[in-house]
């Protein structure tokens, strides 16, 4: 009974089985045959990182600035350079990436103002001995000859171009140093503001001041306007 038992069960799952390849024989494989196939990968994957070169002269883009050296989180990059006497110019003496600690993190991609590193969409790292994972110099030139880019403009160029724009129409650099320079005495008013409070407080001391200087002077006035009744007087007696 188990023997007929098994029997049918393998029948129906050779049936099962040859289903699912009819089902998929006439389909597109999703596999590849690597090595002699591989995957197209994005333009902006983050992949094994290259030193990009002139496609004219060869040499490298790089001008040993060290921005992506100091930019890099993981201290995977590691240069060396020297100044050439003639040109007054740095240039790497050595460039290394190990990619056992490199995160792919595009920073040193980003902070590269020469489009002289890149993260491609190579992705092959498969080695026999780690050690073959840090990459030298040469090793990242030659991996970046074929790496297709668009050279960005390059922020000394942007500047230079803006300084040469001439000025705005009607009106020369000089006139707007005088315009700034009338303004000044504006920006800086004599008499400092005070708030509503405190000048009602200095108008009720100024007519308190008002009041006493009449009481103080009432007397006087008094005096005078005696006097002045007494020289009425003396008018009166001289015309008799
Ligand atoms: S790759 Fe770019 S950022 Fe790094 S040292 Fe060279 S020029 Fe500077
Ligand atoms: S991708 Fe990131 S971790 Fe790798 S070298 Fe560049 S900055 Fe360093």
């Amino acid at each position: 009974m188990g023997m007929v038992k098994d029997f049918f069960s393998g029948i129906y799952n050779l049936v099962v089985g040859l289903f699912v390849t009819g089902k998929h024989l006439g389909r597109h494989a999703i596999t590849l045959q690597y090595p002699k196939e591989r995957w197209e990968m994005p333009e902006r994957s983050r992949g094994v990182v290259v030193l990009l070169s002139d496609p004219e002269t060869g040499e490298l883009n790089c001008t040993a600035c060290l921005l992506c050296m100091k930019a890099c989180p993981t201290g995977a990059i590691i240069i060396d350079r020297e100044k050439n006497p003639e040109t007054k110019r740095w240039f790497p003496t050595k460039f290394v990436i190990d990619n056992t600690i490199c995160a792919f993190c595009g920073l040193c991609e980003e902070s590269c103002n020469f489009d002289a590193i890149k993260l491609t969409g190579k992705y092959e790292f498969s080695v026999f001995d780690q050690s073959e994972l840090i990459y030298d110099m040469d090793r990242l030139a030659e991996l970046g000859r074929d790496v297709k880019y668009t050279p960005r403009k390059k922020p000394a160029a942007k500047k230079a171009a803006e300084q040469k724009k001439p000025p705005a129409e009607g009106k020369k650099p000089d006139e707007k140093k005088e315009d700034t320079a009338e303004k000044k005495p504006e920006e800086k008013p004599d008499k400092i503001e005070t708030n509503p409070a405190e000048k009602k407080e200095e108008k009720a001391e100024a007519s308190d001041k008002k009041t006493e200087d009449q009481e103080s002077r009432k007397p006087e006035e008094a005096k005078q306007g005696d006097l002045g009744l007494d020289k009425e007087e003396d008018k009166k007696e001289s015309g008799n």
